[in-house]
């Protein structure tokens, strides 16, 4: 009942400078957010690679409006991936891109997000680490992966992510399930009209559980994100059923969600990455985390009026 006016209400500028302005609502926010800059954030890195978990480093923006705000956010992940390789985390603490915030929705946004993500993809390599491309509206998907498809030529690790609530997703999954993808299913997060996405909730796992058959039949390497205890079983059972070991697929979770279930799954032997996002931009991302949950917003308005 909620999540169609708070995904609206995460496109607008108004609701969005009166939510950035209230300091009261700081400590909600933090809990999804693992930090304001790069420092925060490398701290954030550091405890959670030390509890045995992988991250996956967000740095948030959405939305660019000119080519020199891409370019700087384009410099900040390199900025990052540099710090990365000092630290010498490797693969343990990749990157993840929205396009949108790379400059995809400009004039010439194609070329100008290729040529951007090449710059990232570069400095990632040279961390010795990989980069994934987070999906957005069902209008960017075709761009998405056909950019992704020509990044794989220099890059064959760059990794996409596909939405199971897109009735054309199980059949992107067959497209992607070659040896060397890299694949992260999440169910979808954005306001999708019924012709391109399934509605209702059922079908929304039924179609996530028939995309990871078919990632985890494949030869690629499937990264199921999803905090859903009935997907993650489901992913467990079709990797053994495919003869897969831990280090042929992994879990992944947003960051101050199921954290308990993080540690367990991690404790357990499974590889668990959790995305953190992070930086002054987090208005849209963390509204979307609202939408998901009813609680969510429950809580965040009480810490508004709470005094
Ligand atoms: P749900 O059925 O939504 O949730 C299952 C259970 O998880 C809930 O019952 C609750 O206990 C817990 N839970 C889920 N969400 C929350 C929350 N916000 N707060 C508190 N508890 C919660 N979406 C995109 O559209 N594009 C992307 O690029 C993208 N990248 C993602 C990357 C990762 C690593 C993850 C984990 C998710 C990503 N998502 C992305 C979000 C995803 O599409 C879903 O909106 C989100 O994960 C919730 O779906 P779920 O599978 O956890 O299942």
């Amino acid at each position: 009942m909620f999540r169609a006016p708070l995904l609206m209400a995460a496109r607008s500028t108004r609701l969005r400078e009166l939510v950035e302005r209230s300091r009261l609502s700081r400590p909600v926010v933090a809990r999804f957010i693992a930090g304001r800059n790069r420092d925060e954030v490398l701290r954030s890195t550091e405890l959670m690679l030390k509890g045995g978990l992988l991250v996956s480093l967000d740095h948030l923006g959405e939305d660019t409006t000119n080519a020199a705000q891409a370019g700087q956010l384009t410099a900040s992940y390199v900025d990052i991936l540099d710090a990365i390789s000092e630290c010498g985390f490797g693969a343990q603490a990749e990157v993840s891109i929205k396009l949108s915030a790379i400059g995809l929705a400009l004039p010439h946004g194609a070329t100008i997000a290729m040529r951007n993500t090449g710059i990232v993809c570069a400095a990632a390599q040279r961390a010795g680490t990989t980069v994934t491309i987070d999906a957005e509206d069902h209008a960017t998907t075709d761009a998405g992966l056909e950019l992704v498809r020509e990044l794989r030529v220099e890059f064959p690790w760059v990794g996409t992510v596909l939405q199971a609530y897109l009735r054309r997703t199980e059949e992107d999954c067959r497209a992607l399930a070659d040896a060397g993808s890299r694949v992260r299913l999440c169910k979808g997060a954005y306001r999708e009209p019924a012709s391109v996405a399934f509605q209702d909730k059922g079908e929304v796992s039924a179609s996530y559980r028939r995309c990871l058959d078919v990632l985890m039949g494949g030869a690629g390497y499937p990264m199921v994100a999803t905090h859903d205890p009935a997907m993650i079983t489901h992913a467990l059972l079709a990797a053994t059923r495919n003869g897969r070991g831990v280090d042929d697929y992994e879990l992944q979770m947003l960051y101050g969600i199921r954290v308990d279930e993080q540690r367990r799954l991690a404790d357990a032997g499974q590889h668990v990455r959790v995305y953190l996002a992070y930086g002054d931009e987090w208005y849209g991302y963390f509204m979307r985390r609202l939408a998901e949950r009813p609680a969510n917003l429950r809580f965040f308005l009480r810490a508004l009026v709470t005094p």
